[in-house]
């Protein structure tokens, strides 16, 4: 059994050489040594003296259906909003695989007629929403936990803050509304 390197390897970890295996998935070979290609466990195939690193690395979280997500609105067209998601809750210190962007219908929003989603949304506001269709991220603020929780002024780029049921921005007195968390202003995600 020829000797190889630790179990548990890096990229460019030299893992043995081309006498001893054949060069695998996840390996590469130059000058007749093989090195890892990836992070991952080495594994050996004794039948076909070859070597492979089998990848093991932190699989970045998938939206499901009932999750809450976090994120920032990058669109608002007249039935839909689109939301660039950033975060699932629970997993907040996780960067999600890729920026995947979601959609909330105007049927989503809240528990009330919707006649004109720039009352409810505003452009790079924080919304939080939850998953009600992972394959299409289809996502919905119709809850009271739900909708956005941080928004700026659309004239003068401030923050709004809360009063009462409406916003009011602290630059320039400027009011306006949005279909907001309860916990709206309060910083958490
Ligand atoms: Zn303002």
């Amino acid at each position: 059994m020829p000797k190889i390197k630790d179990n548990f390897v890096i990229p460019g970890d030299f893992i043995g050489t081309s006498e001893e295996f054949l060069s695998r998935n996840g390996t590469y070979e130059d000058k007749g040594n093989i090195y890892a290609a990836c992070t991952g466990v080495v594994k050996i195939d004794t039948k076909e003296r070859s070597v492979s690193v089998v990848p093991q690395t932190d699989t970045p979280p998938v939206p499901k259906v009932g999750d809450i997500v976090i994120g920032r609105v990058s669109d608002i067209k007249s039935s839909v909003v689109l939301v660039d998601i950033a975060r699932i809750k629970g997993q907040e210190d996780r960067e999600i695989a890729t920026p995947e962007q979601g959609a909330i219908h105007i049927s989503n929003i809240k528990d009330a007629y919707v006649k004109e989603l720039g009352y409810e949304f505003g452009f790079r506001d924080i919304v939080r929403a939850k998953v009600i269709d992972a394959k299409t991220l289809r996502l919905s603020t119709d809850h009271k936990d739900l909708g956005v929780i941080k928004a700026i002024c659309s004239r003068c780029r401030a923050t709004l803050r809360r009063k009462g049921d409406k916003l009011e921005c602290s630059g320039c007195g400027r009011i306006e509304t949005r279909k907001i968390a309860d916990d709206y202003g309060s910083g958490m995600i």
